[in-house]
Parts: structure tokens; C-alpha cells; sequence
């Protein structure tokens, strides 16, 4: 099985560009990865996976941010606005009170446009150009539009969002506003709005830049990348277990990837591979319920609600790469409530890091699988924070303190306190 944590490095295909191909996770069929645009097998419309003849090592790595791990990725450079090198914070007091060996938060909302989607469309968006498309488009829950609006603009080419209407978050439409992205309010939800782009994509009308696409996944390896330099770095290991939140499982599939390619690579032995852990959303956990329940695909929600928007989907397009990278990994999925979603958003906040909602289910997840006994006391965790307390401001207030009225003088200040 071509996902198989043992799986050998394949052969380089005849129609391979520069050692650099597609192949179908389901039948394994190859494809020329620039010659034609597709973003699902030809043959039994898999998901398709990019591969390389040649695969890097830590020692190959140079340089700051995405385009560090170029030897990673299909092209030398992207569209880029200074994407990746997000910090791996320190939290000592989340640490404790979580009990565990050790705790990091990888903040992924202190990229460009705020989110981790920004690693994804610098490639994507360089691939776009390859590709020789005008318009590019993709369906979203906010944070995606914004990246591909910023990334977009950056490589000066139109941009056309579908999102959610009244269901996203306020930073996140204005950004994409801004941006210059067209923007089209949709009367549904995500997996609706998604399945509208995908046909548009398909009658050719635009270049389909959900993590759908394969080319984006490869940029989101890099946090993985940059998670166990980091972790090597400080600990002289990689960590146990990384706990993410989970949408669209794009991010679950791209770090697995990322760990599979390394230990093909000889980099990283199978059973030091970090156990991936994902997060959902009591009330958008299809993800979760085809992990308790080991089933061989995951059943698509059609109601979904959360607080956290950005992970609000019931159709999570990349589970059949997601679902072999939790279980291979040895990891689990676990659901959250949006009370603790919100109490993870505070006790984050109060090691002075700002994040949307979403990001905080990483952090709610692992303190409820710790009180369950399933993380150890022993564990080296990184917990992925995917997106920007700014993003969202409203959550963020409601989840704060009120503003309290005073007087506009000292006195009425001072007695007010
Ligand atoms: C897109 C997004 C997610 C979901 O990531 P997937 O890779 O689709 O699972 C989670 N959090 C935030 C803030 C996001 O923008
Ligand atoms: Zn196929």
C-alpha cells in the first residue's frame, strides 16, 4: 500500500518532469505532474500524491522558512510573502497543568496572511503559473480565501472565493476583500461551496486551490519539517505526538507524508515517527467517529456547528490520506467541545499567544486524551495552533473580558479600580 508507513520509494515513471510526478493513492496510477491540470485520478478518481525520485535529508535543508525545504518540494521557489519559520512557543504553565514531558505550541497564525494555508498557496500558486492558469479559485471556511487572495495577488492573478455565508469570520473575509479576491457568498455550508468549486473547476474555469490539490499538501509538509528540526534542536529527539486540529484532514495528510518521505529518506526510524493526533469539533467530527468506530471510510455530516468556523466541515476531503497517517502513526482522533475549545483558547492566551478557536481545539484535545490516560506522562507533545486570535475577534472578545466604562478623569479612574 502505497501509504504504508514501509512503503518503498517507487520507481521514477517515464512521464515524470524532472523526478518529479502524481501518482494515485488508490490505483497508482502515474501522471505528468504539468502537463495536464487534474487534482484526482483519471482512471478511479483517487486523491493524487506528488512523489520524487530523489528524496532529501535534514542536511539538505538551507535557508529560512518554506523555501528551506525546497529539496522537498517540486520548484526551487514559489510565489512567496515570507511564509513557514513559525515559532515553536514554550508554554510552561500549560505544560504543567496538562502534565505532560513536554508541551510546544506551533503557531502557525503568525504567518503572512495568519494561518498555516499561506505554507500551502506559496506552492500551489508557483504551480498555478507553471500551469499557465488565469484564474484561481477555492472554496472556504476564511482562512483559505484569505491566503489565496494575499498569494494571488502576490503572483497578479484573480482570485475567486466561495465561502459559507454568515458562517465565516470577520478578519478573514477582510482579507480577502482586500486582497482583490472576488468573493461569492454562498447559501450552504463549506462542503456545498466546495462542491460547487470543484465543478467549476472541472468545466475549466478555474485552477482549484483547496487541499483538494496535491501541489499545497507539499508545502504544509514543511511544518512538520519544521516541528522536528526544532524539536531535534532542543531535545535532541523528534517529538512523540503531534496534536492538530482537523478540517479538511489536509494538514493530518501533508505531516504524514512529510514523516513517510523521511523515513524512506533513512532520516527517521518507523517507530520514532511522531503518533499524529487529530482534533474535531463535537459537532463536526466525522473524522473522529471513523477512527472509534475503524471504519474503511469516513460517513460525510451533512449538519455541521461549531464556534470554531474554520474546522466546521462534515465532508473532509482528505481522510483517505488523513485516516492511514493517524492509525499508522499509532495515533488517535479525539472530538471537543466548544466550552473546552474556548477554555483552551484562554489558557493559551494566558501564555500570551493569540489564537483563532479552531487552533485551540489542538490544546483542548490533548488535555482531554491526557485525563483519559491515552497521552502519557512521559510525552514530548507539539500542539499545531493553525490560525490567528485576529482572525477571528469576535470569538475572542466574547471568550475575554468586557471592556468596563469609566469616567474620563483620574479620580473616577482611580475609584473605579
Ligand atoms: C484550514 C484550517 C484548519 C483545518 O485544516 P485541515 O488541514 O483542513 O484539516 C484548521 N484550523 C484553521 C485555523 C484553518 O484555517
Ligand atoms: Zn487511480
Amino acid at each position: 500500500m502505497s501509504l504504508s508507513l514501509s512503503a518503498e520509494q517507487p520507481d521514477e515513471p517515464a512521464d515524470a518532469a524532472d523526478g518529479v510526478w502524481l501518482e494515485c493513492i488508490e490505483c497508482g496510477d502515474t501522471f505528468a505532474p504539468f502537463d495536464d491540470i487534474r487534482y484526482t485520478c483519471d482512471e478511479c478518481d483517487g486523491l493524487l500524491e506528488v512523489r520524487y525520485a530523489d528524496l532529501p535529508t535534514f542536511d539538505d535543508f538551507d535557508g529560512h522558512g518554506v523555501w528551506r525545504y525546497a529539496d522537498a518540494l517540486p520548484f526551487e521557489e514559489g510565489v512567496s510573502i515570507q511564509e513557514g519559520a513559525t515559532p515553536l512557543y514554550e508554554v510552561p504553565r500549560l505544560e504543567e497543568s496538562v502534565g505532560v514531558e513536554a508541551l510546544r505550541i506551533k503557531h502557525e497564525g503568525m504567518n503572512p496572511t495568519g494561518s498555516f494555508k499561506d505554507r500551502g498557496m506559496t506552492v500551489g500558486v508557483r504551480v498555478a503559473k507553471e500551469l499557465g492558469v488565469g484564474r484561481l479559485a477555492c472554496a472556504s471556511t476564511g482562512n483559505t480565501s484569505a491566503a489565496l487572495a494575499a498569494y494571488g495577488s502576490r503572483g497578479g492573478m484573480q482570485t475567486l472565493v466561495l465561502l459559507p455565508a454568515g458562517k465565516v469570520a470577520a478578519g478573514k473575509i477582510a482579507q480577502a476583500s482586500l486582497h482583490g479576491a472576488r468573493i461569492l457568498e454562498v447559501d450552504g455550508n463549506f462542503d456545498a461551496c466546495l462542491d460547487i468549486v470543484q465543478e467549476l473547476a472541472a468545466q475549466g474555469e478555474a485552477y482549484l486551490l483547496n487541499s483538494l490539490n496535491p501541489f499545497r499538501l507539499e508545502g504544509q509538509k514543511t511544518i512538520g519539517l519544521e516541528i522536528l528540526e526544532g524539536f531535534l534542536a532542543d531535545y535532541d529527539a523528534v517529538p512523540d505526538r503531534i496534536v492538530l486540529p482537523v478540517g479538511n484532514a489536509g494538514n493530518t495528510s501533508a505531516l504524514y507524508k512529510a514523516f513517510r518521505e523521511l523515513v524512506q529518506a533513512g532520516e527517521l526510524d518507523e517507530d520514532d515517527v511522531p503518533k499524529l493526533t487529530g482534533v474535531q469539533a463535537e459537532g463536526a467530527a466525522p473524522m473522529v467517529e471513523a477512527i472509534e468506530n475503524d471504519a474503511d471510510e469516513v460517513r460525510r455530516w451533512d449538519d455541521v456547528e461549531t464556534r470554531a468556523t474554520a474546522i466546521r466541515i462534515g465532508n473532509p476531503v482528505n481522510a483517505p490520506k488523513a485516516l492511514p497517517g493517524i492509525r499508522e502513526t499509532g495515533g488517535t482522533a479525539v472530538a471537543v467541545s466548544d466550552e473546552e475549545i474556548t477554555e483552551a483558547q484562554r489558557d493559551i492566551a494566558g501564555e500570551g499567544i493569540g489564537v483563532e478557536p479552531a487552533s485551540a481545539a489542538s490544546v483542548a484535545g490533548l488535555r482531554k486524551l491526557r485525563t483519559e490516560g491515552v497521552v502519557d506522562d512521559d510525552e514530548r507533545v507539539a500542539c499545531l495552533t493553525t490560525g490567528h486570535l485576529l482572525k477571528d475577534p469576535d470569538a475572542a472578545a466574547a471568550a475575554g473580558s468586557e471592556p468596563e466604562p469609566v469616567p474620563a478623569e483620574t479620580q473616577g479612574v482611580l475609584e473605579h479600580l
